[in-house]
């Protein structure tokens, strides 16, 4: 039996973020979400009552038709739904799976690539940390860097360690990039698809 996500977009585009950043990748963006940022720019992604229901098949049928090699799942919080169906038959056309998460939720499904975007309002299941390649905190004041070290501590020490700006505000910069230069376990990462203006 075929199943079905609440899907509010998807699309073949270049992934804007973190360590991937540069690389082409296909998007899925599945619906809701439980974790209400007040910053969320996708705010459309939270009821996943909103977004039509398609199918995995069709999915992978998209993907396949894009070329693409790596599928990136987002949300919304993708992993509020159970991402074993659909890793499984993205597997099956030899791409590579990436899931974007703020670790609400349990880990499910064939996923090459984890990147942790913690919430420190709604903090990460611990259960989530040991499969995460990449950290990814948005830093405002010294508090989301005191934060990410913590988060940090908590991850396999092979993981790659983000610091982002908020996107509409430059104001963080000047302590990212100190922080950064005192301390080169830690990178930054900026939202470049806003920048080059693609989706
Ligand atoms: S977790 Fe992501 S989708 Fe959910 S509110 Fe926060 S930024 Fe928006």
């Amino acid at each position: 039996m075929d199943v079905n996500y609440p899907i509010m977009e998807q699309y073949y585009t270049i992934q804007g973020e973190g360590y991937h950043t540069g690389v082409p990748a296909y998007f899925i963006r599945i619906a809701g979400c439980d974790v209400h940022c007040w910053w969320c720019d996708v705010k459309d992604s939270w009821d996943g009552e909103k977004h039509p229901l398609i199918p995995v098949k069709y999915l992978c049928k998209q993907v396949e038709k894009s070329g693409a090699e790596k599928v990136v799942i987002t949300g919304g919080e993708p992993l509020l739904h159970d991402l074993q169906p659909l890793s499984t038959e993205l597997k099956k056309l030899a791409v590579d799976v990436h899931v974007e998460t703020s670790g609400s939720s349990p880990i499910s499904g064939i996923l090459d690539w984890v990147t942790l975007s913690p919430k420190r309002f709604k903090k990460p299941l611990s259960e989530v940390y040991e499969y995460v390649d990449e950290l990814k905190v948005v830093v405002l004041t010294n508090k989301d860097i005191e934060w990410a070290e913590s988060e940090a501590q908590k991850c396999p020490k092979t993981t790659r360690l983000y610091l982002q700006p908020e996107w509409d505000t430059a104001e963080s910069i000047p302590l990212i990039v100190n922080y950064v230069k005192n301390n080169p376990q830690w990178a930054i990462s900026l939202q470049t698809h806003k920048f080059l203006d693609i989706p």
